[in-house]
């Protein structure tokens, strides 16, 4: 008979109870032990559901009050030196100072760094490592909540993340991996309290197994795990996820451990291969439930795939999701806006959980489940083929002297990245119109009063290239989302992003088009009231799609391509209505970017064809922004310079401009226009005129002046006005000054 499990359960609460008290507990509206109430209350509520759903063990470990990856710094007491000074008068607000660089109790610090969890829209906190970094366990937490989930009752498997991978994750003075020996020793103390706590199995996460690592690192893994493997009598399920395992697999199952996990949503094609190295008594953990959409899962396929394994393996198949469920909304129960005929298309953690339960009695032939034909999606190149030639006739030589000629602008132009402050009154306007408490017109009159004080504010400071501001949008994706067919929207479909920060992507439960204009209304307003040149604004099909919950029957690039063929619609409708200037923006493009290098290529084929696709047909006269927001660009410039937008606009100010270095001129760099962001928008902190003009003329000494455009790092409608006013002020000023200058 299979066993059942899963890697790790959302924590933010069915009805995000965890975000709401982190949120209360900063802003000092309750204690902490109420704090610690509701994260207790999570827990006991995440380890019932997997009781009452029947697997035979619940996860511990999985819980955090930020982030996991944070969880190991402090077990490892690898906090860095910064946050000793001032430290808080409690261990919990310590944790909340290394995560947000402020908590009730303690000086505020710098936080540490956070970036994206693999190819996931979750973000941990990076550890930050000394040359000279020592480790020592504090691993109460840990112990702490095995110990609570066993006196619930519950078989406790507690989860971990493996030593490499942990040190993979981190930044390192010197070479991560030289720490790994004085980190080991921990590891090992840590086994023996859980086995000493009665724990039989530890899952170890180790998904950089999915990754081109290299040489040394691969090396790594045998001695490390034989370590741990002499350290305590506890069996260890070592956890892969996210990417095949290719070269790694046979690394994996050769490592002395009692079981593997591998991700068979993401490599279904390995499992064969896992099944021929699975040791003698080895137990192989597949992952047939996709952990990071939101489809039920094809139980019938699975149960004809697994069956002879079933019946050879027994207790050594465990049958879970691909990956931890954090990536996956808790709770359907909650839903209360979708019509049945789309709830019965989904599954969310807590259904997940069920579907195990289902697979294993239809397995055990237990059950005669109604078996759905499997519809497997076509995997072909298909799209980047359809769409070779669809691109701009003239080259951005001849593009950019018609837009000069047409556009008429200063050098050095300075603009806007898009959105402008949403105000608590525009917040609350909009809540209003959707709860119905005033009607569709008074919020329409409320979006054209803040779009004409946008278009006010930026003509009195002497913006060259103006923007509507983005009032009628609170998420730019959802916004478009809303408006095409074929999109989804969930009332309680959220997943963590970071922290208590969570998301709630829509879902593209069908064929995408686009039944009317979406923005046109809006930028035409704004074009209206001034001379100006007024800026489209568009999120990128890549964006739409990165930031929703695909389908899985057809390819992603299928999706992207329907989404990119409503976009070009609504290029080509905002070109004829006179908007001169469209964004297209991408800030997702790279989080798309499979894991293995391999496939990279495969990716962008069809992702950048698509971009191109929203403005193949539009005159060489119209300019084609687009944005991005993030630094470390080295590894897609090619995509980058493959879009050929006439201008791009990124995020440079946070990362000390070094990622200009990329985007200068010459060979490999940059050759359309470009907007390097002189400021730092997520600090509400001004910067001075001087600070600009000197950041500016760097950014002069790399980029000609002609290709040269001057702009804040992102859009700014986390800001309040007159942070705005000041920062764009100094800014238009610095531009002026270095324009004088050239
Ligand atoms: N146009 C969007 C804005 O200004 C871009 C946001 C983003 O890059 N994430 O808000
Ligand atoms: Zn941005």
């Amino acid at each position: 008979m299979t066993q059942t499990h899963i890697l790790g359960y959302p924590r933010i609460g069915a009805q995000r109870e965890l975000k709401k008290a982190q949120e209360a507990y900063w802003r000092g509206e309750i204690s902490q032990r109420e704090l610690l109430k509701a994260g207790a209350e999570v827990r006991r509520t995440n380890w019932q559901a997997q009781r009452d759903a029947g697997l035979d063990f619940v996860t511990a470990g999985d819980f955090a009050w930020y982030d996991q990856v944070l969880n190991h710094t402090l077990m490892f007491g690898a906090v860095p030196a910064r946050f000793r000074e001032g430290a808080a008068d409690n261990s919990l607000d310590q944790y909340f100072r290394l995560a947000r660089g402020r908590a009730p109790s303690g000086e505020p610090v710098a936080a540490n760094a956070m970036t994206k969890w693999f190819d996931t829209n979750y973000h941990y906190l990076v550890p930050e490592f000394a040359a000279d970094q020592a480790f020592e366990l504090n691993s109460d937490w840990l112990l702490d909540e095995v110990c609570e989930a066993q006196k619930q009752g519950h078989r406790v498997k507690p989860v971990v993340i493996g030593p490499l991978t942990y040190l993979w994750l981190g930044r390192a003075e010197g070479d991560a991996l030289a720490l790994l020996e004085k980190l080991l020793p921990c590891y090992e103390q840590l086994l023996q309290q859980l086995a000493e706590a009665g724990v039989d199995w530890v899952q170890i996460d180790e998904p950089i197994l999915g990754l081109d690592l290299p040489a040394q690192w691969r090396d790594a893994f045998a001695p490390a795990f034989q370590k741990l493997d002499a350290a305590a009598p506890v069996k260890l399920l070592l956890a892969t996820y996210f990417s095949p395992l290719r070269e790694n697999l046979t690394l994996a199952f050769g490592l002395p451990v009692a079981g593997v996990h591998i991700d068979c949503a993401r490599a279904p094609e390995e499992l064969p291969e896992a099944a021929d190295a699975l040791g003698a008594e080895q137990v192989l953990s597949v992952g047939v439930l996709n952990g990071r959409n939101i489809w039920r899962g094809d139980l019938g396929k699975w149960q004809r795939q697994l069956q002879p394994l079933a019946e050879k393996l027994g207790e050594r198949l465990w049958l879970s999701a691909s990956c931890s469920l954090l990536h996956s909304p808790v709770d359907l129960e909650t839903e209360t806006k979708l019509p049945p005929e789309q709830l019965q298309k989904l599954a969310y953690a807590r259904q997940k959980l069920d579907e195990l339960q289902q697979l294993q009695s239809l397995l055990n032939g237990e059950s005669d489940a109604e078996i759905a034909p499997a519809a497997d999606a076509d995997v072909s190149a298909s799209v980047a083929e359809e769409l070779a030639d669809t691109w701009r006739a003239q080259p951005y030589a001849e593009r950019a002297a018609l837009q000069r000629e047409k556009l008429q602008l200063p050098l050095l132009p300075t603009t806007t990245i898009g959105s402008f402050p949403q105000t608590d009154l525009l917040r609350k306007t909009r809540r209003q119109f959707r709860s119905g408490e005033i009607s569709e017109q008074d919020y329409l009159d409320h979006l054209r009063a803040e779009i004409a004080e946008a278009v006010r504010r930026q003509e009195i400071l002497g913006l060259d290239v103006l923007v509507h501001g983005e009032a009628e949008r609170n998420d730019m994706v959802e916004y478009f989302g809303e408006q095409l067919d074929g999109f989804v929207h969930t009332g309680n479909g959220w997943v963590q992003s970071y922290g208590s920060r969570c998301v709630k992507p829509p879902i593209i439960f069908g064929d995408i088009s686009r039944p009317q204009p979406m923005t046109v209304e809006w930028s035409s307003y704004a074009q209206g009231l001034t001379k100006k040149p007024v800026k489209g604004m568009l999120t990128g099909p890549v964006t739409i799609l990165n930031w929703s919950f695909p389908r899985e029957d057809i390819p992603r690039s299928e999706s992207c391509l329907q989404i990119a063929k409503a976009l070009r619609q609504e290029v080509l409708d905002l070109e004829a209505a006179d908007i001169g200037i469209i964004q297209i923006d991408e800030p997702a493009l790279r989080e798309g970017v499979p894991l293995r290098e391999s496939e990279h290529k495969g990716y962008f084929d069809w992702a950048v064809a698509c971009f191109r696709y929203t403005c193949s047909k539009v005159k060489p006269e119209t300019q084609i922004h687009t944005h991005m927001c993030y630094s470390n660009f080295n590894a897609i410039m090619d995509a980058i310079v493959a879009l050929d937008a006439d201008v791009i606009t990124i995020e440079s100010a946070r990362s000390d401009l070094r990622l200009l270095q990329a985007f200068a001129g010459g060979q490999g760099g940059y050759p359309n226009e470009i907007g390097p962001g002189i400021y730092d928008i997520h600090s509400p902190n001004v910067p001075e005129r001087e600070e600009l003009v000197a950041r500016l003329q760097k950014i002069a000494e790399a980029v000609p002046a002609e290709r040269l455009w001057v702009n804040p790092d992102c859009g700014l409608k986390t800001r309040n006005w007159a942070e705005v006013g000041s920062s764009l002020l100094n800014m238009v000023e610095a531009a002026r000054a270095v324009r004088a200058e050239l």
